[in-house]
């Protein structure tokens, strides 16, 4: 699994510097905000606060990580919440900047954002462009599929359309075995579901992958666990699994917020997180968030 995941990061990766950004803002309407970036002593703290604001850049449809509020359209969720904390730590002004997941890594590491906060899983490959935080959450990834869907394994995926969002820990594996990869030593590997006539559609995001699951085009959305067991719980009909493989290996991430490489703001991120972790204040947030 290992192997998968090291080769299909490098995917992941790809799309990210190559996808265009289609950048939508939640920041009231103004029209630019560019983060703190560095001042002239090299400091991003400074020039935050210098800023008066800390900009986070995420992906707004990856419930209760992050998600658009019915009441208000703003984004809300439990990596708003933390950048909120990490805000009030600098004080200064959050201002969370809504993307497609695939730009918010080269964002970071273009200074375009300060932080990056999308239930993001810390991958090696993400690890040369940016800086993690220390992880706050694990998951897994899961399979929803329509109720009457018999499910037990990747394998039993064969034959199907199987949507990902793009350039997702869910995007490289089921790239990886729909279409092969190769394993550290750049040998070709077989996926376990390469050559039964699945494919791979890539959507902007899990709730577009959800709704042509409802419409029938697809037969299976792979997404992390917890916004697949939200997505279920808003859409009769359908019903998650775990992902497993027939010989019982599965996958295995943990969630970490992301920053400009050798920034003096992940001292300070790390800090907050680990005063969350310690107050109980992430598992609150998590049950505020699995609730709405
Ligand atoms: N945890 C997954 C990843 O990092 C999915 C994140 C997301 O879709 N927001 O790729």
């Amino acid at each position: 699994m290992k192997k998968i995941f090291a080769i299909a990061l490098a995917a992941v990766m790809a799309c990210g510097i190559f996808a265009g950004c289609g950048e939508r803002k939640d920041n009231g309407g103004q029209e630019s905000t560019p983060a703190g970036g560095s001042s002239a002593s090299g400091s991003a703290v400074e020039a935050i606060k210098a800023n008066g604001k800390l900009v986070m850049y995420t992906n707004a449809a990856f419930p209760p990580f992050e998600y658009l509020s019915d009441e208000t359209s703003e984004a809300v969720g439990v990596d708003v919440d933390i950048a909120q904390a990490i805000a009030d730590e600098l004080g200064v002004k959050l201002v969370v900047e809504n993307v497609d997941f695939d730009s918010i890594v080269p964002s970071i590491q273009a200074g375009k954002g300060d932080i990056g906060a999308a239930g993001m899983t810390v991958t090696d490959e993400r690890k040369k462009s940016v800086d993690f935080s220390d992880t706050y959450a694990t998951s897994i990834q899961y399979i929803i599929v329509p109720e009457e869907t018999e499910v037990k394994s990747v394998e039993d995926l064969a034959g199907m359309a199987i949507g990902v969002q793009t350039g997702t820990t869910g995007d490289s594996l089921i790239n990886g075995e729909v279409n092969g990869y190769e394993d550290d030593d750049g040998n070709a590997v077989q996926g376990v579901l390469q050559d039964t006539g699945a494919e791979e559609v890539q959507y902007k995001s899990a709730l577009e992958a959800t709704q042509d699951l409802l419409n029938g085009r697809i037969n299976a959305v792979v997404i992390d666990k917890m916004p697949a067991e939200a997505l279920v719980a808003k859409n009769d009909g359908l019903k998650c699994v775990e992902l497993v493989y027939a010989d019982g290996s599965k996958t295995e991430e943990s969630y970490g917020i992301c920053v400009a490489k050798d920034s003096d703001l992940l001292d300070v991120v790390n800090k907050v997180i680990k005063q969350l972790q310690d107050d109980g204040k992430i598992d609150e947030f998590m049950v505020n968030h699995s609730n709405s």
